[in-house]
């Protein structure tokens, strides 16, 4: 199949071919007809597959061959969940309006407010933005949304996790109408809060679904090793940063100063490395995705912030240092390699503490995961068992009975590993219940917008 078997309009096939862009990726050839024909969609593909031209090339149709509904409202609302990723489709979308009338901006969340108001009072047709930022400007009436026909989100879940569903909500309300349509593209777009949000949000969807969630990555090599502590999970860092051909690296960590921390040390040891994080003001943090993406970093050492959608073709290896909380995580994580049909390696440290992410991990991609070793570093940390469950063998209701459960002796598991060595999920570790969703928004909704 062939990009001018869609029947787009000739000025955007001459912009396509002038991109170098030939045959279509899987997820375009299904879900750019659907796109045309006016379908809602819920679409999901493999890490790295072409997803973004997948929604820009329809969006772009759309607007030549239709008439716009209102002279001043944006047509297309595009929303990322991080700032990151909003400049990377914003960039693509820009190759793709470069040779028409149609105008796009960014709005993003930790720039400066009014310039953003005087771009929006400029009637732009596109807006890629972040959801919080660009739900103020709706809430002050700095633009309005009757005349949007086509709402995009991208990493629709992600935005999901962080809390951002009001700001959904409140986004989609104002652009209500019967000719809008809807499009949710992800990698792992399965889980019962997105099919929820899609019923509220989506008209009769058509699910698209090209080898995407917990399918096998084939372009990339995992590879897990276990560690007994942090002073562990640093030797074998420093074994894969000396030993494996690599070319740029992204280590993924479970917060920010472990980031920073990690980062700092690698430097020491004359490693090329820097820290993204979300404390970051803007303007860093753009600088260090710049110049990452220009080469002139070997290392980026970050959080989930840069889990999502990044696409920046000369990363080999990835390291999750720690593994991921939020269990999708893991295959946008690795999906940093291996991205338009490249290879890539992506390499897992588990500790005690990340033992029940990798046990979650492991359910989700439905493959029983074996483990590597490196010669010289010996460790003792073989995983931790399953709890069992409590017999009860009283009487439930006799004083007595109940009694006599409470004073058994409570059982001591003995650790043959430090918890606070471990820069994993110590959290986790000590805590009685699991994390609730919200607690989870709370902790990492400060990284992001
Ligand atoms: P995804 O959103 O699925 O993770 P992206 O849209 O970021 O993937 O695309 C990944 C890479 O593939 C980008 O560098 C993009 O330019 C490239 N790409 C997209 N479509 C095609 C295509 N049809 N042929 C070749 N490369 C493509
Ligand atoms: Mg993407």
């Amino acid at each position: 199949m062939q990009f001018s078997d869609f029947g787009l309009d000739p000025r955007l096939m001459s912009t396509i071919e002038h991109l170098g862009f030939t045959e279509p990726t899987e997820i375009q050839q299904y879900a750019i007809p659907a796109a045309m024909k006016g379908h809602d969609l819920i679409a999901s593909s493999k890490t790295g597959s072409g997803k973004t031209l997948a929604f820009l090339l329809p969006a772009m149709q759309r607007l030549a061959k239709n008439r716009a509904l209102s002279k001043r409202d944006p047509r297309v609302v595009i929303l990322t969940p991080t700032r990151e990723l909003a400049k990377q489709v914003f960039a693509q979308l820009r190759l793709l309006t470069s040779n028409s009338q149609f105008k796009a901006v960014l709005i993003l969340g930790g720039e400066n407010f009014n310039d953003q108001v005087k771009v929006l009072e400029k009637d732009p047709h596109f807006i890629v933005a972040t959801p919080g930022r660009l739900a103020d400007h709706l809430t002050q009436g700095h633009f309005h949304l009757n005349g949007l026909e086509l709402l995009i989100l991208d990493e629709a879940d992600r935005m999901l996790d962080l809390g951002f569903s009001k700001q959904l909500e409140q986004i989609n309300k104002a652009a209500d109408h019967r000719k809008r349509q809807t499009l949710l593209f992800s990698a792992t777009l399965d889980h019962a809060q997105v099919n929820e949000f899609a019923t509220e949000l989506l008209k009769k969807p058509k699910r698209i679904a090209v080898e995407a969630g917990h399918t096998e990555h084939v372009d990339i090599t995992k590879r897990f090793y276990l560690a007994d502590n942090l002073t562990q999970k640093e030797a074998l860092l420093h074994h894969f940063l000396t030993s494996e051909k690599s070319q740029q690296i992204i280590i993924f960590t479970a917060t920010r100063s472990d980031t920073d921390r990690l980062a700092k040390m690698l430097t020491d040891t004359d490693l090329n490395a820097v820290a993204l994080s979300g404390e970051l003001n803007q303007g860093q943090r753009n600088q260090i995705m710049d110049s990452f993406a220009k080469g002139q970093h070997k290392i980026l050492v970050t959080t989930d912030l840069a889990s999502r959608g990044l696409d920046l073709i000369n990363v080999s290896h990835v390291i999750n240092f720690d593994m991921p909380k939020h269990t999708e995580e893991f295959v946008h994580r690795i999906g940093r390699t291996g991205r338009a049909g490249t290879k890539g390696d992506a390499i897992s440290l588990v500790g005690p503490n990340d033992w029940l992410s990798f046990k979650n991990i492991e359910a989700f991609l439905q493959q029983k995961i074996s483990f590597t070793s490196v010669e010289g570093i010996k460790v003792k940390f073989q995983g931790l068992k399953p709890k069992k469950a409590k017999v009860v063998k009283a009487k439930p209701d006799t004083v007595k009975s109940k009694k006599a459960v409470d004073s058994r002796p409570r059982k001591v598991i003995k650790k043959t590993f430090l918890d606070n060595d471990d820069a994993g999920a110590m959290k986790i570790i000590k805590r009685k219940k699991p994390l609730t969703p919200q607690q989870i928004e709370d902790s990492t909704k400060k990284e992001q917008d």
